[in-house]
């Protein structure tokens, strides 16, 4: 195990009718909200209207910026720091999933910065500082809501990057698995893939000695594979609801990741396919994922055995290791598709002529993934498999 600090400031507020806590939190930053929002979804659920009553029950002064696209945009983050800058806004409240999230952190940072906040992004430049962030969370998948990333779409240049930074943590969210029942089944998908993804990222490390590391990953795969099928069949089911929420959060508020370094290229090698072809994150982490799976397997078979056998059961008598680990990957391609996640790339109609811009695109900082380093060849290669 690595040496490693663990700090996460943010307050969460985890259950039922917990969107009360608004009334408390909000006053002690300062009466000018701004709200972020996505595109219109908080209206039709009502959560919308619930907001807007507690605000005014504390006085609050709100400004509004909706309408933050999924896989939000640098363009709207400019907005929202213009707001910022013309409101004298104290505290800024993020209503939705993980874009709006991710949004409001870049316009929290960019209110403080003195430049493009495009800088930030490309590592030109480091957060100065940011405004109060709370959240108001309606999607289990990011994980956003609990820490200090964020990934933000230059649609000009076709660039999806993450960014970080320590003043990025919300200082609040409010996470009722109620506000997540109105998601419809193909978004509770891609959330829970994302979910997952998270803890493949994070479980696929050459690091020695996590047993404890290795056992939260595989209780929160196990977990989400046992109730994926019960939330598809009812979307509303609360107890499900609540189970792959905290999931969601549990697998990116660095909790997995003490004392291990985790890979983190599946999700280079996505953010490049939505930079290029704007699809959803979940979708493109179904497809990628298992190939990224089969195309490292040997740099670690030991690995995704025991993946194999400690998440999915495959049962090891008579087998080599290799099998049982291509065991272990077939199970997961089949639970993904047992759910209704896409596969291939031509699910979203991307065909061969765009990898070689996607690979542009996901080379940008060069070779990337730390549990198998990815050359541009590599890059080429698990794209091709995912066609
Ligand atoms: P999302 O893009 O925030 O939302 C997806 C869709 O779901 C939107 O159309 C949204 O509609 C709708 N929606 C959200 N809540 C709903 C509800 N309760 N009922 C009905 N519809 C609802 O999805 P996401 O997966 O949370 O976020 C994806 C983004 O996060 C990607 O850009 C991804 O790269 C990034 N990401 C960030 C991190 C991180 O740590 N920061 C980690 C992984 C991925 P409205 O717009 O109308 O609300
Ligand atoms: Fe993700």
């Amino acid at each position: 195990m690595n040496n490693f600090t663990f700090h996460n400031p943010t307050t969460l507020y985890f259950g039922q009718d917990q969107l009360s806590q608004l009334t408390k939190e909000v006053p002690k930053y300062g009466k000018n909200v701004l709200l972020v929002y996505g595109g219109g979804s908080i209206k039709q659920n009502g959560i919308y209207d619930r907001v807007l009553r507690l605000l005014d029950e504390v006085g609050a002064t709100l400004v509004e910026l909706s309408g933050v696209e999924p896989n939000p945009r640098l363009t709207t983050v400019h907005k929202g720091v213009d707001l910022c800058r013309g409101h004298q806004i104290d505290l800024i409240l993020a209503v939705g999933g993980g874009s709006v999230i991710d949004c409001a952190k870049a316009i929290a940072v960019g209110a403080k910065y003195d430049g493009d906040f495009w800088d930030i992004v490309t590592r030109k430049a480091a957060a100065t500082g940011a405004l109060p962030l709370g959240t108001v969370l309606t999607i289990a998948a990011t994980g956003s809501e609990m820490n200090s990333g964020s990934v933000i779409t230059n649609w000009e240049t076709k660039e999806k990057l993450g960014w970080g930074s320590p003043y990025a943590f919300p200082k609040f969210s409010i996470l009722d698995p109620v506000h997540t029942q109105s998601l419809p089944a193909n978004q509770t998908v891609y959330g829970m893939v994302d979910i997952m993804s998270h803890v493949f990222e994070q479980y696929f490390h050459h690091g020695e000695n996590t047993p404890v590391q290795d056992g939260f990953c595989e209780t929160i795969l196990r977990t989400v594979i046992d109730t994926a099928p019960k939330l598809v069949a009812n979307l509303e089911d609360y107890d499900a609801r609540a189970t792959i929420l905290y999931c969601g959060t549990m697998a990116l508020n660095g909790v997995l990741s003490m004392g291990i370094r985790g890979d983190w290229a599946t999700h280079n090698l996505e953010h490049a396919v939505s930079a290029v072809h704007d699809i959803p994150h979940g979708g493109g982490l179904a497809i990628l994922f298992p190939n990224w799976m089969t195309y490292t397997l040997d740099a670690h078979v030991a690995r995704f055995k025991q993946f194999a056998v400690r998440v999915f059961g495959i049962e090891e008598s008579g087998k080599s290791d290799r099998q049982i680990a291509e065991e272990g990957i077939a199970a997961l391609r089949q639970f993904f598709t047992s759910i209704g996640a896409p596969s291939r790339l031509a699910d979203y109609d991307i065909d061969d002529s765009t990898i070689e811009t996607m690979a542009d695109k996901a080379m940008v900082y060069g070779d990337f993934g730390n549990f198998k380093k990815l050359t541009r060849e590599d890059v080429v290669n698990i794209y091709r498999m995912s066609l």
